[in-house]
């Protein structure tokens, strides 16, 4: 898919301006300020659900690899999982808020909408001392309700662009989903997963092999989006909502 980089019109004429003046050094410091995803092969791995029973066995494979990663955590689990919530961010990967309790929000009112977004954003600042700044509805399914709610907390709507569809139980098969997780897999994808399947988890040294084979960089969201004007409450990347689990 083709991401459009927005690079603010003032940015291109300071360093226009620049660049007839800027010394050697001031040059560097202006091309390392270029998003890195920008000059790189960049890919959005993200897990839902958890933290889960294989968590651990996840951030392993995703250090041997260099990998960063997204976690979409539901609030109710983080309680119950502080030590495997604080080995995801240490690892260096990026905490994303999946509601309380993983409900279908387009079924609720505001305020029971306000109180799944809100209770998660304080048990992951607490537990971690960071505050999410990436929201994933359950399911993909937002509204309106969600929109400015997740705005109020500065959130993003990250849907994911690309699935492995490993909520379908007859997809879960290591092999399967390893194929699957490569036919999908292009540059710039937010790729969704969960951290709950088993058989996601397994496929995944095989996944990261012949990805990085192909020369990606598996980075997180936020890292993804550098560079992008962002609005909280909105859609990222600007696409059509993905229908999901
Ligand atoms: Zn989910």
């Amino acid at each position: 898919m083709a991401l459009h980089r927005f690079v603010p019109l003032a940015a291109i004429c300071a360093l226009a301006l620049s660049a007839s003046l800027a010394s050697p050094a001031q040059a560097h410091q202006q091309r390392a300020a270029e998003p890195y995803c920008v000059t790189h092969k960049c890919i959005a791995l993200t897990f839902d659900d958890g933290p889960a029973e294989y968590t651990n066995d996840l951030l392993k494979v995703l250090k041997k690899y260099k990998a960063k990663a997204t976690f979409f955590l539901i609030g109710n689990r983080v309680k119950k999982h502080p030590k495997l919530t604080k080995n995801i961010a240490t690892g260096g990967h990026e905490l994303g808020n999946h509601t309380w309790d993983h409900k279908y929000l387009t079924d609720l009112e505001y305020k029971a909408i306000y109180d799944e977004v809100k209770k998660t954003q304080d048990i992951i600042k607490k537990t971690t001392g960071k505050t999410p700044v990436l929201f994933r509805a359950p399911g993909g399914l937002t509204n309106e309700g969600v929109r400015t709610i997740t705005a109020k907390f500065k959130l993003l709507q990250i849907p994911g662009t690309v699935s492995t569809q490993d909520y379908i139980k007859d997809y879960r098969d290591v092999e399967f989903l390893t194929g699957r997780a490569l036919d999908i897999a292009d540059q710039d994808e937010v790729m969704l997963m969960h951290e709950t399947v088993k058989q996601t988890v397994e496929s995944l040294p095989a996944v990261l092999e012949d990805l990085t084979s192909q020369g990606y960089s598996f980075v997180t969201v936020s890292k993804l989006l550098e560079g992008q004007e962002l609005i909280p409450g909105e859609i990222y990347p600007e696409q059509l909502p993905l229908s999901g689990d």
